[in-house]
């Protein structure tokens, strides 16, 4: 058998093209089976592995590209010119630039490579294609990552090159699970990757199907796919679900999930999608080498950030931004706060087969919490002590469902994420969802009041709803003291869900005709609209007018995020479309005083 990094990379689109398009999962299970067995050798199946899974991949870092800046850099890579009809094609794949494929940017690059490239393949191997995805992914800024894709184009079709587009966008759309390659690779696989984290390894040992692997246990410095929560309806179910067991209520913290694997002055910060938030480990560093008292160990938690001028956890999304102020030495009120709600391994030993009431002991014992900067969550301690009075507590033991139903709504008060309810006795089973845990979120709760805003501009959407408007962006009235009609929109937030496909496509339907485009070189929006430079704001088309728009009804998670992205002071954070009120004229829209006096009222300031 020649050498697996040998194989022609036209031999693994063959694979690809028959998988998507046969029907029945065994057909496609065999298909993928019979590849290993002609084309790769049992030393070597990563090479291969790797660009079937490529989410997995954890081997070369991220190529720091999404569609839209793949399409302009594909517009670089084929010299071609911006303003040409096929570089705007690819910079508008979700709109009608996209045409048939609207919504499906490896098909659109497809078109447009296949009036450059022709159907002749190049030749390019396997090894070949992951080297230079190697260097794709090192590379440091646009000029190297276009030349590597120009080189890519070079040595490909246009066939492969989409096949290729779609590994860098990690995404295959194959219509296999992950499960099924796994299970078809090995019977062992998934169980070993969910402990390790790590495709390569995963090839490396189990290269003999017949051979069973015995099963491994978690190992400090190797990420482990993290144990998740099952949702539930309302507290009455979690306390059907969970009868009779002793049960933990936690809040639901609201930040990123992260792993601490601590292996002396070694940490790693690995987060759900497996990576090392190396960025974290100057804030959090010296706290970890101080107050985790042993030297080896896995903590899973979440990292906050905790402002200490109001004394609370700051709203989500800010950790980034603290991790980088912390790197460069910036004073602030706010800081990282890591809070472990679980430990894993202590020593030498993983732990995750004791009870969940064993690790909290542990976790008491092996992590001295720091007041905003690493807390413990268990049952009467940890976060619970620093509490001041009448603040709602972070963790108790529920007796009855009246404790859950109580706690859920302390948690409602105080504006945080949801709940989390734990079995006790359970043991930590990595990527497990069968309802050891189980979560309750108030989403969708009503603001006091009907929120009514006006659509002023529509975003297109992608897949199923390509080329067509799927989302608006909404507004409040400016205030006015006089009684006269509203003369600008303040923006105020994007909103798709909720809306049947139906009740969709009226909407889009009646405003279509008053639909403007917003079009590069930028034209500026209309003036009744006011808006920010945020350019994640944009609307693709713009309402012609207020006048002519209608009026939506939304509700929202209760909670409203100070805004940067819009115009109004403050957004939504999960708006859903409650109805469309086609009974009510469009200067009839909340305005941002009555809306800013909603949200102080529903903050108790
Ligand atoms: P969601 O969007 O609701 O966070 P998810 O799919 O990311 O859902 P789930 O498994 O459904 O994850 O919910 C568990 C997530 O909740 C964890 O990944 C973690 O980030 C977060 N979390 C916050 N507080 C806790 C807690 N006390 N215990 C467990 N998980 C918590």
């Amino acid at each position: 058998m020649a050498k697996t990094e040998d194989v022609k990379f036209s031999v693994l689109v063959s694979l690809f093209n028959w998988i998507q398009k046969t029907k029945p999962p065994a057909k496609k299970r065999s298909k993928f089976r019979k590849f290993l067995d002609t084309y790769c050798e049992s030393t070597d199946y990563f090479t291969a592995v790797r660009l079937i899974l490529p989410s997995l991949d954890r081997e070369r870092g991220s190529y720091g590209l999404k569609e839209h800046v793949l399409a302009t850099y594909l517009v670089d890579a084929l010299g071609m010119s911006k303003d040409s009809q096929d570089a705007i094609r690819l910079k508008n794949w979700r709109k009608d630039g996209g045409a048939n494929n609207a919504g499906n940017f490896p098909m659109v690059a497809a078109e447009v490579l296949q009036r450059r490239q022709g159907m002749i393949s190049g030749g390019l191997t396997i090894k070949e294609l992951n080297d230079l995805l190697d260097l794709l992914a090192s590379g440091e800024n646009r000029a190297e990552k276009i030349v590597v894709l120009s080189t890519l184009i070079k040595k490909t079709n246009a066939q492969e090159m989409k096949w290729i587009i779609m590994i860098i966008l990690k995404d295959l759309k194959l219509g296999i699970s992950e499960k099924s390659i796994f299970h078809e690779f090995h019977p062992d696989a998934e169980d070993l990757f969910n402990v390790t984290c790590d495709l390569k390894l995963v090839c490396e040992k189990l290269r003999d199907r017949r051979q069973r692997h015995k099963r491994q246990d978690i190992e400090v410095g190797k990420a482990v796919r993290p144990q998740l929560a099952m949702r539930v309806g309302d507290a009455h179910a979690a306390w059907k679900k969970l009868h009779g067991k002793e049960v933990v209520v936690e809040c639901k913290f609201d930040g990123d999930r992260i792993q601490i694997h601590k292996n002396g002055a070694d940490v790693h910060y690995f987060s759900r999608n497996y990576l090392d938030h190396s960025e974290y480990g100057h804030a959090m560093s010296t706290i970890f080498a101080q107050n985790i008292l042993v030297d080896r160990c896995i903590l899973d938690g979440e990292m906050l950030v905790w402002d200490t001028s109001l004394n609370r956890f700051a709203e989500f999304g800010s950790n980034q931004e603290i991790a980088k102020a912390a790197r460069e030495g910036l004073a602030s009120d706010r800081q990282l706060c890591y809070v472990a709600f679980d430990i894993l391994y202590v020593r030498d030993t993983s732990i995750i087969h004791q009870s969940l009431k064993e690790r909290h002991e542990l976790l008491r014992k092996v992590v001295k919490p720091l007041k905003g900067r690493l807390e413990i969550l268990v049952p009467n301690g940890g976060l619970n002590t620093h509490r001041t009075p009448g603040e709602p507590c972070w963790s108790l033991i529920a007796h009855n469902v009246d404790d859950v139903e109580k706690f859920f709504k302390e948690t409602i008060e105080n504006r945080d994420e949801g709940i989390v309810l734990k079995d006790l006795g359970s043991k930590w089973e990595p990527s497990d969802r069968s309802g050891k845990w189980l979560k309750l979120k108030p989403d969708y709760v009503r603001c006091g009041s009907d929120l009514d805003v006006l659509i002023i501009g529509g975003y297109y959407g992608s897949g199923r709803r390509g080329g067509e408007v799927a989302q608006f962006l909404v507004a409040l009235a400016e205030s006015s003291a006089s009684k006269a009609y509203p003369r600008r929109f303040i923006s105020f937030c994007r909103v798709g869900t909720g809306l049947s496909d139906e009740e969709l496509d009226a909407v889009v339907t009646k405003l279509k005709p008053y639909f403007r485009k917003y079009e590069y070189p930028k034209k500026a929006p209309p003036t009744f609209y006011q808006v920010t430079n945020n350019s994640k704001e944009r609307p693709d088309v713009w309402i012609e007018s207020p006048e002519i728009s209608l009026i939506l009804s939304i509700t929202s998670d209760i909670r409203t995020i100070r805004s940067e992205v819009f115009a109004a002071p403050y957004s939504l954070r999960f708006p859903r479309i409650d109805k469309v009120r086609y009974d009510k004229p469009w200067h009839e829209c909340l305005d941002v005083q009555s809306f800013v006096e909603l949200v102080h009222s529903s903050n108790g300031t």
